[in-house]
């Protein structure tokens, strides 16, 4: 019993350094830092459901997270909309009334309602923070990971505003492992997830094939990033 119950006592530890506009979720496991409260509670109903597709998807997550909702671009870890620190099991992610001024020029994520876009990018990094603390075969895994992170985004956006997405860049060709490979997943993200959807959609795929990606039977090309 020792080792759960130091996982139990590290969990509370991390997560219990909370500011005032911090709100703990119903799942205990995760905290919000939201500037309206009322906001911060919607995140936490977006994440419960986000977790249980990630769920029925073999991705569990297990450990504390914190989730920062920012409204200014400039404040992000990184030079994006959302982002995931594994170590500090922290997500970054704009406030979707900062996304539209984030659009560039006929950006396709521009025609969707900014609620929608939000949960999608909230469930993209859901998907790096559950898939980050499962072991991966591959050195560097980011084509592994913006495939489940892609897959799960899209599959959680309805269907009117996905074709969105595979409209802006349709897929021409049969989608081979090789081709969701990491350099279009870094150099042309919204052709990556194109692909993924391409290939995840077929019935064949789905969550087998994100199950076999977590347990190392299948792998994408990683270039070195
Ligand atoms: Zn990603």
């Amino acid at each position: 019993m020792r080792p759960l119950a130091s996982l139990i006592s590290l969990a509370v530890m991390i997560a219990s350094p909370v500011s005032a506009e911090a709100l703990r979720c119903e799942n205990p496991l995760v905290t919000v830092k939201a500037d309206d409260p009322a906001f911060a509670a919607q995140v936490c109903e977006l994440v419960a459901n986000a977790s249980r597709q990630l769920n029925a998807c073999h991705l569990k997550r297990t450990y504390p997270l914190t989730i920062r909702v920012l409204r200014d671009a400039s404040d992000m870890a990184e030079a994006c909309l959302g982002s995931y620190n594994c170590k500090i099991s922290q997500i970054d992610v704009l406030h979707p009334d900062t996304l539209p001024e984030t659009f560039v020029d006929e950006s396709p994520y521009g025609e969707m309602d900014t609620m929608v876009y939000f949960n999608s990018l909230l469930m993209h990094e859901l998907a790096h923070s559950a898939f980050e603390q499962l072991p991966c075969e591959s050195e560097a895994c980011t084509a592994e990971q913006e495939y489940i992170a892609y897959a799960m985004q899209l599959a959680s956006l309805p269907d009117a505003d996905r074709q969105i997405i595979l409209d802006a860049k349709p897929v021409s060709f049969t989608v081979t492992l090789e081709s969701l490979n990491s350099t279009i997943a870094m150099m042309a993200p919204t052709a990556f997830a194109a692909r993924v959807w391409e290939h995840y959609s077929m019935p064949e795929n789905g969550c087998d094939f994100i199950g076999k990606i977590i347990d190392g039977k299948v792998s994408l090309r990683n270039d070195r990033f």
